[in-house]
Order: C-alpha cells, then sequence, then structure tokens
C-alpha cells in the first residue's frame, strides 16, 4: 500500500477535485460546487494549491486530497491507498481526458510551450551530476506557470482563463517531455524543487479547456532489437542514451500493462526487464510481483522476457550504469554489443 505521505505527493488537489467538480481560478485559488452538500446559488467549494487542501464554507467539509477522494468515492482513506497503490484508475484520480487521440496537436502545443521555457542553470547541472551530456540536456526545460501560447490549447497542463487567455498550470520544476513510439510529445511530468524529489504531471483535467494526462509510457527510442523498460522517464533516457536500445519508461511499476501493450505493437526480439533493485524488502516484493505480471503478459504475447540485474548499491538502472556496474541479463550474459542486448560495450563492462 502507499504510505499517505507519498499518495499525497503524488496527486494535485486541483487536478483531482478538478476531475469531479468544475473550477473556476479565483485569485491564487479555485471555486466550485461542492459536491458534499445541495450547492446551489454561489458555489461554496474553494481549492488551496499552496496547502494542497480543500474546504466548503457552506456545509464545513474540508481536508486533503485524499479526504475528498475517501468522501467522494465513498470510501476510506485505506481503501483509497490500496486503490492508489493498485494503480486502479476507476477510482483516483477521476481523469477526463478532452484531447484522446489529438496527438499531432498536443506535441505542436508542448513544443510551442517548450520553445519559450529556458533549462535553469541549477536544473542543468542536477541532469549533469546525474549523467546526462550537454548535448542531452536540449530535451528538457525549466516549467513555470503563467501565460502560454494559444497553441497549447488542448495540450495537458494548460487552461483558459476567464478572458480567453491560455495559462500554464503548475508546479515550478524540470520539464521532462513524455514521448511516443514516434518521438511526438504527448505529456509532461515535473520534477518538483525540495527535497524528495517527487514527480507531477503537468495536468488540467477539469480545469476549463483543460486536459489531463493520463500517465502515458514514455518511450525512449534508440537502435536494435532488443526493448528495455524500466520506471521512470528520466531513467529512460539515461538508460537509451547509454546502451543504445529503445527504453520505455513507466510512470510507476503497477502500470506495467502500457509497457505490454508497447511491446507487443513494437515486436522486438528480446525484452528485458530492468525495474529497481530497492534496498527495502517490502518495496522490493511489490517490484517484483509487478515485474513477474508484466514478464507472464509477454510471454503470453509471445516475447522473449529477460530481467536485468546488478552488483552493487545501485538501486535503479541510471544509477548502475552511472557507477560502470555490470548490468547482467538472465539467458544473455552481460548487456554488449555481441549479444544485442546491448550497444555500447565499454559501458557494460563493470
Ligand atoms: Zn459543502
Amino acid at each position: 500500500m502507499a504510505s499517505i505521505e507519498a499518495a499525497k505527493a503524488a496527486l494535485s488537489v486541483v487536478e483531482v477535485v478538478g476531475g469531479s467538480v468544475r473550477l473556476r481560478p479565483l485569485g491564487s485559488r479555485w471555486l466550485g460546487r461542492c459536491p458534499f452538500h445541495e450547492d446551489r446559488g454561489r458555489p461554496n467549494l474553494v481549492v488551496f494549491p499552496a496547502t494542497q487542501t480543500w474546504a466548503c464554507f457552506a456545509c464545513g467539509a474540508q481536508g486533503d486530497v485524499l479526504d475528498f477522494l475517501g468522501r467522494v468515492h465513498g470510501r476510506s482513506i485505506s481503501e483509497v491507498l490500496q486503490s492508489i497503490a493498485a494503480g486502479d484508475t476507476a477510482m483516483p484520480p477521476p481523469v477526463r481526458r478532452t484531447v484522446a487521440g489529438n496527438v499531432p496537436r498536443v506535441d505542436a502545443g508542448f513544443r510551442a510551450w517548450m520553445r519559450t521555457l529556458p533549462l535553469a542553470p541549477a536544473h542543468a547541472a542536477q541532469l549533469r551530476a546525474r549523467g546526462f551530456s550537454p548535448e542531452a540536456l536540449r530535451r528538457y526545460r525549466t516549467h513555470r506557470p503563467g501565460p502560454a501560447p494559444d497553441a497549447v490549447a488542448g495540450a495537458p497542463g494548460f487552461f483558459q482563463t476567464p478572458s480567453g487567455a491560455w495559462w500554464a498550470q503548475g508546479p515550478a520544476g524540470l520539464l521532462i517531455p513524455i514521448l511516443d513510439p514516434d518521438g511526438r510529445v504527448a505529456g509532461a511530468q515535473i520534477r518538483m524543487e525540495g527535497p524528495g524529489a517527487r514527480y507531477r504531471w503537468l495536468s488540467s483535467g477539469g480545469l476549463p479547456s483543460g486536459a489531463a494526462s493520463g500517465s502515458p509510457c514514455h518511450v525512449a527510442r534508440g537502435e536494435g532489437a532488443t526493448l528495455w523498460i524500466t520506471e521512470g522517464p528520466l531513467k529512460a533516457d539515461l538508460a537509451r542514451d547509454r546502451l543504445g536500445v529503445t527504453v520505455l519508461g513507466l510512470a510507476g511499476v503497477s502500470t506495467w500493462r502500457q509497457a505490454w501493450r508497447l511491446a507487443v505493437a513494437l515486436q522486438p526480439r528480446l525484452v528485458v526487464i530492468a525495474f529497481d533493485q530497492d534496498p527495502d524488502p517490502a518495496t522490493r516484493a511489490v517490484v517484483r510481483a509487478q515485474a513477474d505480471a508484466l514478464s507472464q503478459a509477454c510471454r503470453s504475447s509471445e516475447l522473449p522476457v529477460a530481467r536485468a540485474s546488478w552488483n552493487g548499491l545501485a538501486k535503479g538502472l541510471d544509477d548502475a550504469l552511472r557507477a560502470g556496474a555490470a548490468i547482467r541479463v538472465d539467458g544473455q550474459g552481460y548487456a554488449s554489443a555481441e549479444n544485442g542486448v546491448a550497444q555500447k560495450r565499454d559501458l557494460a563492462r563493470g
């Protein structure tokens, strides 16, 4: 089960409440009709992004994002947490996709937005410390909420103010474009500032003319006939840069069905699962169960599957590659140019 703090950090109160209630901006806050009482006339529900809380000034209902989900779906907080852990999309957040299928428009919108943004020196330094090359830094930007060009219409993370102008949602942070198999931008994740390095989808579901992000799987396109699957878009980008192969970056291990669907579409010679090796045994067991499920699904679709592993303290595939650890692939030996598992031999030596 997800911890309460982790679950809260992964959800935006504006997006979650906005999934059930039509919200309009009111200064730095959001206003809508309370779903917990007969809210006629002037709307009484106020959402406070700064504190990630909400309150109804008529009936007195109030709380954080989990309280809202529990109340609106009639479930306990522990049931809400279970649904989040299980990746149950029928529960939180109620997602409305107003632009489903309009991929070229979303791609054009994101690219127009990214052209207006710099990459802050602090973010560039963080990326270099993670092992990215100077050239690779061009893929990322520093996002901030504020006025946006009209071209963003329909892209997740943007909405229209009452005057009709387009506006980018928060939070501020490192913008990581999420690419589809054709290299088009399908969404974006924001790596937020501060300790813990939390990630959040850029999303505007429920806001005026807004669109929810969904949680698409990132495709870092490379060469060769093997397909690697890891967790997180930055990790996938770095692994592709280092190994040369195509790497999928899941938004979370519980979303493995997306990787499975993409694998079936891409028909690689071999699927390599490279999820995190978490030091915490409980977390490791959860991750292993999801990897087992993904393996089984791939085998049932006649796709050969192998697991990657590495020695040492490295948690993720990216940490292992940066540390120069040897990456073993079950039944294939070490990742190397010879076996086609990877292409850059020098990086596969420990
Ligand atoms: Zn109320």
